[in-house]
């Protein structure tokens, strides 16, 4: 059984320009730029440096605390080791690789047989979860391997989203249509760390294809819980009220309500890291928009270039924008040499069409936003509180709750920069905090 969530839209999904589109392995770029920051949590630091010959897999760079390692996706020749646009908008140090296109494995690299992988330990799957770098690919980016060891005993319910309800994206979709034995097996690699013997998989209506791949091979235990499709059904808080009815506490974890959620990437990623040794390295990224002439799931290393993605699909105009993510909760990028990162899922590309500009974006008190915001909040009242500067204000508005998801900003007639606000809100209460514990 399904349960309603609060709030959502509507928008156009606009998936078809990229849904029947087979995921393509895109041509190794010859320089790739792999940033030390792919996660949440520390940044890496690397242990590689300029004139060095790395192989596909060998470790570039890693920290202590809550961290992961990042890997080269080729094998080739270090450039340079420097700060360099990323998709934050700020500049981040990466390891430049020259590629070489003979595609060295890393010795490291070593493959596992069931046998092999079923005399693992929970503490050992873990711990190859970390050695492999493997983190949430919807977008998230939190360590996978902290979000298990977290959940040891605390969860009973575990979900895999394959929700995907941003508009163009179709990564997911397309990966559960070509890989669902993969992707159940990191499921059950995932079961097995948390000893839960089932599983939820959160799917959206709109993706039939994905729906019969994945009921093909389903594994006893695992169910498939089709949900009628609504945005922001995909965002972890909502998927899990979706599926068990549960809400998250205003400030919690899923492990609040005893459930924990993984990506269809993320269960992929882990069944490659404990089957093939393989690090993630690589990933599929929907690169799709209005002008796109031809929008594609590619299979991309990390470290490529949007700018070679753009010119991989080509386009009808010159874009508007171009955002790492989709046209709600996506990042727009004002430099295209910024690099897909492990938890890039799209690119998408926005023609002049989308351009919607307010000259005095005024606010007339019509309520819509309240009214579509999942997370309970006022977004109209959080949104003047930021204008005020007044932190103590924004936080009594659960302004850390909000999850960006941009529904208020989709339905606002006025043309409120609502999640402009919100970010910056967000980011003055943390300077504000932080001030305090000085
Ligand atoms: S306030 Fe935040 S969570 Fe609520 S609709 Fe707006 S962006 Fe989404
Ligand atoms: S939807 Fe826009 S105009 Fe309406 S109350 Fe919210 S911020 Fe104001």
């Amino acid at each position: 059984m399904a349960f309603s969530i609060f709030g959502g839209i509507h928008p156009k999904e606009n998936k078809h320009y990229a849904e029947n589109s087979p995921v393509q392995v895109f041509p190794e770029p010859d320089i790739l730029v792999v940033p030390m920051v792919q996660h949440i949590g520390a940044p890496c630091q690397p242990c590689v440096k300029k004139g060095d010959r790395v192989l596909v897999g060998q470790m570039l760079g890693d920290n202590q605390g809550l961290c992961v390692p990042v890997h080269s996706p080729v094998s080739g020749t270090v450039k340079a080791v420097e700060p360099r646009p990323h998709t934050s908008g700020t500049m981040v140090m990466c390891v430049v690789i020259e590629n070489d296109h003979q595609g060295e494995q890393s010795p490291d690299i070593k493959p596992r047989t069931r046998e092999a992988v079923d005399a693992l330990t929970p503490e050992e799957l873990m711990a190859i979860i970390r050695q492999c770098g493997v983190v949430g690919m919807g977008g998230a980016t939190f360590p996978t391997h902290v979000k298990l060891s977290s959940g040891l005993g605390k969860v009973d319910t575990i979900i895999m989203n394959v929700s995907e309800c941003e508009p163009y994206i179709t990564a997911d979709d397309r990966l559960c249509q070509e890989h669902p034995e993969q992707v159940l097996s990191g499921l059950g690699i995932v079961m097995k760390i948390l000893g839960l013997e089932t599983a939820h998989i959160g799917i959206e209506d709109n993706k039939p294809d994905a729906i019969a791949a994945l009921q093909k091979y389903l594994p006893q235990g695992v169910r498939l819980d089709i949900l009628p499709a609504r945005y922001p059904q995909g965002a972890e808080k909502q998927l899990i009220q979706a599926i068990t009815g549960r809400q998250v506490p205003s400030g919690g974890l899923p492990a609040a309500v005893g459930c924990a959620v993984f990506n269809a990437a993320t269960c992929k990623a882990i069944h490659d890291a404990v089957y093939a040794g393989m690090p993630l390295v690589r990933r599929i990224v929907t690169v799709s928009g209005d002008i796109v002439m031809q929008p594609k799931n590619l299979l991309v290393p990390i470290g490529t270039c949007f700018n070679d993605l753009l010119e991989a699909v080509g386009t009808r105009e010159n874009p508007y924008k171009v955002l790492s993510g989709g046209p709600m909760m996506g990042v727009a990028q004002y430099d295209l040499a910024v690099p897909v990162i492990k938890g890039c899922n799209a690119v998408t590309i926005l023609g002049k069409s989308n351009k919607y500009v307010v000259d005095t974006a005024r606010c007339i008190r019509c309520g819509r936003c309240i009214d579509v915001c999942p997370m309970h909040l006022t977004p109209v009242l959080m949104y003047k509180s930021m204008y005020t500067g007044d932190a103590e204000e924004m936080k009594a508005l659960d302004m850390l709750d909000c999850i960006e998801c941009g529904s208020c900003a989709y339905v606002c007639p006025a043309g409120v920069p609502l999640v402009l606000g919100f970010r910056a809100g967000k980011q003055q209460i943390r300077d504000a905090q932080n001030k305090a514990k000085k």
